[in-house]
């Protein structure tokens, strides 16, 4: 018979040999490391400030690699390892990659992260008047609780392309002294009805109209003479009219600028976490590459939020047209690059939510301050739609992550049959790469301000990093 004393001992030993233990940031990494979460979230809200569209993300993140050494790519180039290029895609989506002094045949290792997120666009007619107030029609884009979208501060970020062809960028409502645009909502003493709706009924699409004025011009209350001002202050501020709308992607999205959250500031609010914060870690990764072994590349898609449609979305040729491109140029079989080719489809994971524990199984899910997330496979109602990565490609990331001390955790996303989501992964493994979900556990996502740790920001960085060197 063994003693209390001693089977205590033993189970204690058994425990840590055998069983799997949830790791918290804070009580795992050093000083030094969680200093370094803090100082690289200040770098990550500047991108987040300076980015709230796919064109102003691709524009910074150009901007940061230029200063980094990184030239433009085109088709059909010379390229020798060592070399860092950048092919900014009709200025929506972004691929930047350092070649390796290896054989390209060896495998490219790539992430892919998106820089669209959900927000408001205009229609094609959006101006009109309504009882002397001047409004912007709107089609939400991408997966949004409409209610969520009402009576808060929004900017219009976007481009115009005049019928002479110039195209002209737009920002209104990011600086301090610039008017923003609202969505109205009905008042509580009479919401009676609208209260007695679903969530998901309680606002229309219909009725995301964002109020651009309410001032006639030459102060004269006839009708249209609302839109008329406003149309002539967006023609004297930009050079618009009315038909340029027809050819403009215009976007409301929220007028929040990044800021710390808690009193510990542990955690990031923000506009467009998702998926930005994969989006700015495989960027800082790329760039800390000199002289990389394999050949290493950050893509950043856009249109993920609406099934990676479209030549800019990650259904696009586009990407597998320059590693085919590369093979050329280094004499290498792209059908042999891909197959031997990694790639973190590197996407955002919903955060257990204390105060929505019911969609969440607890074994399963990501947690805030848990580190970088691995999703093995997304998809809903039984894995339909996921790229479910093999025991193999799992086995080898997590092998990577251990050996450069990245904390990380697995997460599904809720409950089985509580809903479901889907990512790039699907698109890239269709190519014969092998691919899988890793990114950083968010709250609120979908949200006009989302919330995520800096320390699993932070390690996200480090993943990437240890991905690409590894
Ligand atoms: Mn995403
Ligand atoms: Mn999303």
């Amino acid at each position: 018979m063994m003693e209390k004393t001693e089977i205590k001992k033993e189970m204690e030993t058994l425990k840590k040999e055998l069983l799997a233990t949830k790791k918290n940031t804070y009580a795992t990494l050093g000083a030094d490391e969680l200093e370094a979460s803090y100082d690289y979230a200040k770098g990550y809200m500047s991108f987040l400030d300076a980015g709230k569209t796919e064109r102003e993300c691709v524009y910074s993140a150009q901007k940061m690699l230029e200063k980094e050494g990184f030239k433009p790519y085109t088709f059909g180039m010379k390229v020798s390892a060592g070399e860092k290029y950048y092919y900014n895609n009709r200025a929506k989506s972004f691929v930047a990659f350092v070649v390796g002094s290896e054989s390209l045949e060896n495998g490219v290792y790539f992430t892919a992260s998106h820089i669209d997120s959900p927000r408001v666009d205009l229609k094609q007619h959006p101006l009109y008047e309504n009882e002397g107030i001047g409004y912007l029609k709107t089609h939400y884009y991408g997966g949004i609780k409409k209610y969520q979208w009402t009576a808060i501060p929004l900017a219009l970020h976007g481009a115009v392309t005049k019928k002479n062809g110039e195209t002209i960028d737009v920002v209104i409502g990011e600086d301090e002294n610039d008017p923003i645009f609202y969505i109205s909502d009905l008042l509580p003493h009479l919401a009676g009805d609208q209260m007695k709706k679903s969530l998901g009924d309680g606002i229309s699409g219909e009725q995301l109209n964002l109020i651009a004025g309410s001032r006639p011009f030459g102060d004269l209350a006839e009708k249209d003479a609302v839109k008329l001002n406003v149309m002539k202050l967006l023609n004297e501020k930009y050079g618009i009219i009315e038909e340029d709308f027809l050819s403009a992607e215009l976007s409301a999205v929220p007028a929040f600028k990044s800021r710390d959250v808690g009193l510990d500031r542990s955690l990031i609010a923000s506009y467009g976490h998702d998926d930005r914060v994969c989006a700015y870690p495989s960027l800082t990764a790329l760039i800390e590459m000199e002289a990389p072994k394999h050949t290493v590349m950050a893509v950043l898609a856009d249109k993920e939020e609406i099934g990676s449609e479209g030549n800019t979305g990650m259904q696009s040729q586009v990407y597998f047209d320059i590693i085919a491109d590369l093979a050329k140029a280094l004499g290498a079989s792209d059908i042999v690059v891909r197959a031997n080719s990694k790639c973190l489809s590197s996407d955002v994971n919903a955060a257990f939510d204390p105060n929505f524990p019911e969609p969440m199984e607890r074994n399963n899910c990501c947690y805030i301050n848990n580190g970088v997330v691995i999703t093995k496979y997304t998809g809903a109602r039984g894995k339909s739609g996921s790229n479910d990565a093999s025991a193999e490609f799992c086995g080898y990331v997590r092998r990577v992550l251990d050996e450069a001390g990245v904390i990380w955790q697995t997460g599904e996303l809720g409950k089985v049959d509580a809903g479901g989501g889907g990512t790039v992964a699907k698109y890239i493994a269709s190519k014969n790469v092998d691919v899988i979900d890793l990114g950083v556990p968010v709250l609120s996502m979908h949200s006009p301000y989302e919330v995520v740790s800096k320390t699993d920001v932070y390690m996200t960085h480090k993943a990437i990093k240890a991905f690409f060197e590894a």
